[in-house]
């Protein structure tokens, strides 16, 4: 019996409880305005996940100027996922041992397992600490200061701007709790769904599908057999029509120089990895 992970249970347990409390509280109050905020908390939040701590922290897919990282670091806290220099460590280990005993979200273990087990079972820390990422001050600063930042912006500015409307508790919790477990499940998706749904047009061999639904539900990361073949493209949804708002962000600010270097993968080896896909099969 794997041993219980009591704060991160605990945690979860209560902002699923404070959840069904905003769910009964919007139906009884109910606020466009309370419900946009939680619309555009979720966005934001989930965007400065797939566009900051994953593509470009634990990928390092692209680079940033400093207002936007300082954006992605202190939405990603609002997510509460931990530290965006915890949260790529873990992820660098999961596509370094993809589909064995030592990725921390192995589906081989089960959906439930990939999905939310991992995150409340205690695990030995294999994932070390990214000297790469140590070099950014504003990283180390969100790592130091990470619990208090997702506590003001996720909740408390929420609940204040919310006085603007005369709903405060009604941000605080639709905005602050509704929002972030709906906001859970969508990242962990990502670990269960995508590697569940879908094709696999890239590498047959692994357990990484590339599926729309998924897409929808995790702002984009559903191309996620494309994503574990080549790790460093910016995109994850390469053709110009899959549903990639991450990949139309970063892109977006790199025609007003807010990024640059943006990583894609050459046509000649995504033409040669779909061939090679095809062939065994998917
Ligand atoms: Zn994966
Ligand atoms: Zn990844």
């Amino acid at each position: 019996m794997k041993r219980l992970h009591k704060l991160n249970t605990s945690v979860l347990a209560t902002a699923h409880a404070l959840a069904v409390v905003a769910i009964v509280y919007l139906v009884m109050n109910f606020s466009w305005w309370t419900l946009g905020l939680a619309f555009l908390w979720l966005w934001l939040s989930g965007m400065a996940i797939t566009a900051g701590y994953h593509r470009l922290y634990a990928h390092r897919s692209y680079r940033s100027a400093a207002p936007v990282r300082a954006f992605f670091l202190i939405f990603g806290a609002v997510a509460v996922q931990n530290s965006a220099l915890r949260w790529a460590a873990d992820h660098r280990v999961h596509h370094a041992n993809t589909d064995t005993e030592r990725d921390p979200y192995s589906i081989k273990r089960g959906f439930w397992w990939a999905h939310v087990g991992w995150v409340l079972t205690r695990r030995k820390d294999v994932s070390g600490v990214p000297a790469d990422l140590l070099k950014d001050p504003l990283i180390r600063w969100q790592h130091k200061y990470y619990i208090a930042l997702a506590g003001i912006f996720g909740a408390l500015l929420p609940a204040a701007i919310g006085t603007l409307w005369g709903d405060p508790l009604g941000c605080f919790l639709v905005v602050g709790f509704l929002r972030l477990v709906i906001q859970w499940h969508c990242t962990f998706s990502i670990n269960s769904l995508a590697h569940f749904l879908g094709r696999r047009p890239y590498n047959a061999t692994i357990t990484a599908r590339d599926s729309f639904i998924t897409a929808l539900v995790s702002f984009g990361e559903g191309y996620h057999n494309f994503h574990h073949a080549f790790q460093a493209d910016y995109r994850n949804g390469v053709r110009w029509f899959d549903f990639d708002p991450a990949k139309w962000l970063i892109y977006g600010l790199s025609r007003v120089r807010l990024t640059w270097d943006l990583r894609r993968t050459p046509t000649d080896a995504i033409t040669r990895a779909r061939q090679g896909s095809s062939t065994r099969g998917s």
